[in-house]
């Protein structure tokens, strides 16, 4: 029953997602807004869709990758979006993948499961919503060992489960809806602030006169240690194959990192909870958007913030 695959969102991420499910043996079909993603598809003889709602009409379960809440909304709620075909529905399942916040993951999925489907379905009698964002970035993507992090009714994590082996390594399920997107805010919170405290300390130790592959040594074989400093290690020449050893260019920009920070302070905000330190991140981050770094590697703080002493 999970033969029939919409994929909507063909960007960075998408595109070797969908791909890996393609070699997977789904059927799938596309749509992105951007012509051009869609053409590389429809070279490989792949069906695309003009709007998410023909999308819907020919797949059994959804998935959307998007950068952001409001281009989820825009696709499952807008004008020819997947909800657009009346009261009942064909897909039985929605999945999304994107980072967004909690709060309209979990509105969204309460609205799909006031719908019909237009085939009962033995498990199901209304369409049910998963949010299933992922860990590992575009290599991962591409290698399929993304992490899955799962909100939403567990049977129908359990029965999408083959789907996230097919684009990854590491499936965890989280508990009601909007969890997962919960767990990805704050697992990348944590990843935030040790960037910037391994990039502070290793500032201060070159100002103290230590070198960055001496204390790389040091941290990854005591309580420092962590994934800033022994596989993402942000100083320029310490590691080989990671964003600092090519100028900050390709892994996960700044802008979406700064992006996750808004998003985890939104969402602690509803729930009258404090975090300075993530506050303090997100200011680091965005004025390193605003001073041109956008589009560069997150990890580029340790250049671009830490760069020397006062003058
Ligand atoms: P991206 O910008 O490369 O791709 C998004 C795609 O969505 C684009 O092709 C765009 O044209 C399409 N799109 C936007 N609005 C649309 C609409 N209304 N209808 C149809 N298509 C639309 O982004 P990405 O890097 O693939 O990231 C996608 C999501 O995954 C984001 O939420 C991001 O935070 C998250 N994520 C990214 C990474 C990473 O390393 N890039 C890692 C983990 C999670």
């Amino acid at each position: 029953q999970l033969e029939r695959v919409g994929f909507i969102g063909l960007g960075n991420m998408g595109f070797h997602m969908a791909t890996n499910l393609i070699n997977a043996g789904y059927i799938i079909t596309v749509h992105d807004i951007n012509a051009g993603n869609m053409k590389k598809f429809l070279d490989n003889g792949i069906p695309i869709k003009e709007t998410p709602c023909e999308v819907a009409e020919s797949s059994d379960v959804i998935i959307t990758m998007l950068p952001s809440s409001s281009n989820v909304l825009d696709v499952y709620t807008g004008p020819n979006g997947l909800l657009n075909s009346g009261s009942h529905l064909r897909p039985w399942l929605f999945i999304d993948s994107s980072t967004i916040d909690p709060q309209t993951s979990r509105v969204l999925s309460a609205k799909i499961s006031k719908y019909t489907l237009k085939e009962k379905k033995d498990y199901a009698e209304n369409p049910i919503m998963l949010d299933a964002p992922v860990s590992g970035g575009v290599p991962a993507a591409e290698a399929g060992t993304l992490t899955f992090m799962v909100g939403g009714m567990e049977e129908a994590y359990v029965a999408a489960k083959p789907l996230f082996l097919s684009m990854g390594k590491n499936t965890i399920y989280c508990g009601g809806n909007g969890n997962g997107v919960a767990a990805k805010l704050c697992n990348n919170l944590a990843m935030a602030v040790s960037m910037l405290g391994v990039s502070e300390a290793f500032a201060l130790g070159q100002n103290l006169g230590i070198t960055a592959s001496t204390l790389t040594k040091v941290f990854n074989s005591s309580s420092a240690r962590c994934w800033s400093s022994d596989s993402y290690n942000p100083v320029p020449g310490v590691m080989t194959g990671v964003p600092s050893s090519r100028n900050y260019d390709g892994g996960f920009t700044s802008k979406l990192m700064a992006k996750d920070l808004t998003l985890a302070m939104t969402a602690a905000a509803e729930v009258g909870f404090k975090c300075p330190i993530t506050s303090e991140a997100h200011d680091i981050y965005r004025k390193m958007c605003e001073e041109g770094y956008e589009f560069k590697d997150f990890s580029c703080v340790f250049r671009h913030y830490y760069s020397g002493k006062d003058e």
